[in-house]
């Protein structure tokens, strides 16, 4: 696995991991708190209900069946009277040893916690608890109760009910409750985990292809190497061969070794411009400085090496000057004589080369437009590319296709902008726009 794939792989569970800790605490105490008031709301709902059957049990002389029957329907309540201390028993009632046994464990666990002795009062008292009785239920080991204990005097004698409420559908309520959360939260862990897969490939697109770039750029630059140390290789071991080689031809050999190692530093010089303009902590000397100077001085400079080549070179400057650049001068001044260098290797003897500048709408134009080979559409674009050089350019030595990907990193440092369209006629145009 490569880092960058290790990385992804890490930074994905990273932050699936900790989104998914916070999600877990949020719905947790989300879930907690729904719970906690779902309990309160059936225990006051249980007391209100408990205030109204006691007031029923009050105000009855006789207590119906039918009542009762209404009471206990669907399981909401169990209900145990007792008239005088005698259990009161009613048609149709299911009693049964459960039944009997849990009125028996509710009975004694109240009376073993009861705080006060209510046989003396004389209105009405209850008290409302939670109760956990024993089930059969393998999971489930308790089954819990709201249970009501309610004292009622009735004229000489008094009647005691225990009222119970099951709490098993609130409980079924909750289980299903934290399963669908645990469901969702599965689910969502899973969409999380894709959503960050996705992302961080997203967001390593740029490393990814920062270091393909700089593969390529390490394969390319091998590769230039390559053949100038072939070349010097070749010379010594034919030098190192004293019966071949006289003093003429070692004398050529050393002329030889001489040029690849120039083209050898030319290459290094390139290269580390390149970088220079790469290092993040590389800043630009910005400055106010007049472009129409930097422009003549390029055009000095390279003014001999056309007239060698018998191009005739021309500059026109605005009549007006225009007004200051704020730019890095050393650096506009090495995409200019790139610039002019490609198009003075680039154009036949005979051809014309034209420096011109414009200053509109808030922006510096610098054209640099030659009469020479051209450039095709498809190459356009690639040219600034690293090592990219047109075909019929590989012949050219100390040209190793650098030359325009420096221009662009200058111009793109300068947020500037660098366009290369024909010459009407024949020929390339380049445009720099700052
Ligand atoms: P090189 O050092 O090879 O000139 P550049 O990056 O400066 O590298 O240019 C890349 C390629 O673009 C060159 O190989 C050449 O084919 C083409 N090119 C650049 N400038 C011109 C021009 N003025 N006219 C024609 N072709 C050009």
């Amino acid at each position: 696995m490569t880092i960058l794939k290790k990385v992804r792989v890490r930074l994905t569970l990273l932050c699936t991991g900790v989104t998914t800790l916070i999600l877990f605490l949020i719905s947790g105490a989300y879930l907690l708190l729904a719970e906690s008031n779902l309990k309160d709301n059936q225990f006051k709902s249980f007391q209100n209900d408990i205030k109204t059957i006691t007031s029923n049990l009050e105000s009855q002389s006789i207590i119906t069946y039918d009542w009762l029957a209404k009471l206990e329907a669907g399981d909401r309540y169990l209900v145990f009277l007792k008239d005088n201390d005698v259990s009161l028993l009613y048609e149709n009632r299911q009693e049964n040893e459960d039944r009997e046994s849990l009125y028996q464990s509710v009975k004694t666990y109240y009376e073993e916690n009861q705080t006060k002795d209510v046989s003396s009062y004389y209105s009405t008292y209850h008290e409302e608890f939670t109760f956990a009785g024993e089930t059969t239920f393998p999971i489930i080991k308790k089954n819990h109760y709201y249970v009501s204990y309610c004292y009622i005097p009735k004229g000489q004698g008094h009647l005691e009910a225990y009222i119970l409420k099951p709490l098993q559908p609130m409980y079924t309520q909750i289980y299903s409750q934290r399963a669908l959360f645990a469901i969702l939260g599965v689910l969502a862990v899973f969409l999380l985990f894709c959503f960050f897969l996705y992302l961080v490939k997203l967001m390593l697109k740029p490393v990814e292809e920062n270091q393909k770039k700089q593969n390529l750029f390490v394969a390319a630059a091998s590769h230039e190497f390559r053949t100038p140390l072939a070349v010097i290789m070749s010379c010594l071991s034919a030098m190192r061969n004293p019966s071949g080689c006289s003093t003429d031809t070692s004398l050529d050999f050393l002329e030889i070794m001489e040029g690849e190692t120039e083209r050898m530093s030319h290459l290094i010089n390139d290269m580390l411009l390149l970088t220079n303009q790469h290092n993040p902590n590389h800043q630009l000397q910005i400055e106010d400085c007049e472009l129409e100077t930097l422009l003549l001085k390029c055009y000095e400079g390279f003014e001999q090496m056309a007239m060698d080549k018998k191009i005739s070179f021309h500059i026109q400057l605005p009549e007006d000057p225009m007004p200051l650049c704020y730019c890095d001068p050393e650096k506009i001044s090495q995409l200019l004589a790139i610039l002019s260098h490609n198009a003075i290797s680039y154009t036949e003897p005979g051809g014309k080369i034209t420096f011109s500048a414009k200053y509109r709408n808030s922006h510096h134009y610098i054209w640099v437009v030659d009469t020479g080979i051209g450039i095709l559409d498809e190459d356009k674009k690639k040219i600034f590319e690293q090592f990219y050089r047109v075909d019929n350019a590989r012949s050219k030595k100390n040209h190793f296709g650098l030359g325009l990907s420096i221009a662009m990193e200058i111009v793109m440092a300068h947020k500037a902008r660098l366009t290369v369209t024909d010459t009407p006629g024949g020929g390339s145009t380049f445009l720099v726009r700052l």
